[in-house]
């Protein structure tokens, strides 16, 4: 398994904000119409389907979050701390 490739801030904001527009839309109800996941940092791929947390429990102790996208199966950790400022900053662009 290859090891996951570490996310500057810049590369993980648009990633959080396009997961931010799909969980509102899910809670609004969208359904089928979701906004789309991201695209893979790495390859470009429209992923299918794009899981957090859990994969490396190593990186739990330094606060890092992992994402695996499939089916590419390219995987990436981002700072936890990064992540909480691109999540504010997600809410605060939403209309
Ligand atoms: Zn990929």
């Amino acid at each position: 398994m290859n090891e996951p490739t570490r996310l500057t801030y810049e590369q993980l904001a648009p990633i959080v904000a396009a997961l931010y527009r799909r969980e509102k839309a899910a809670l609004a109800g969208a359904g089928f119409l979701l906004p789309p996941f991201p695209d893979c940092p790495t390859c470009g791929q429209s992923p299918t389907e794009l899981r957090t947390g859990g994969d490396h429990p190593a990186h739990f102790l330094e606060d890092r979050i992992g994402f695996g996208f499939r089916p590419c199966g390219h995987t990436f950790t981002a700072h936890g701390e990064d992540l909480y400022r691109a999540y504010e900053h997600a809410r605060m662009e939403a209309p």
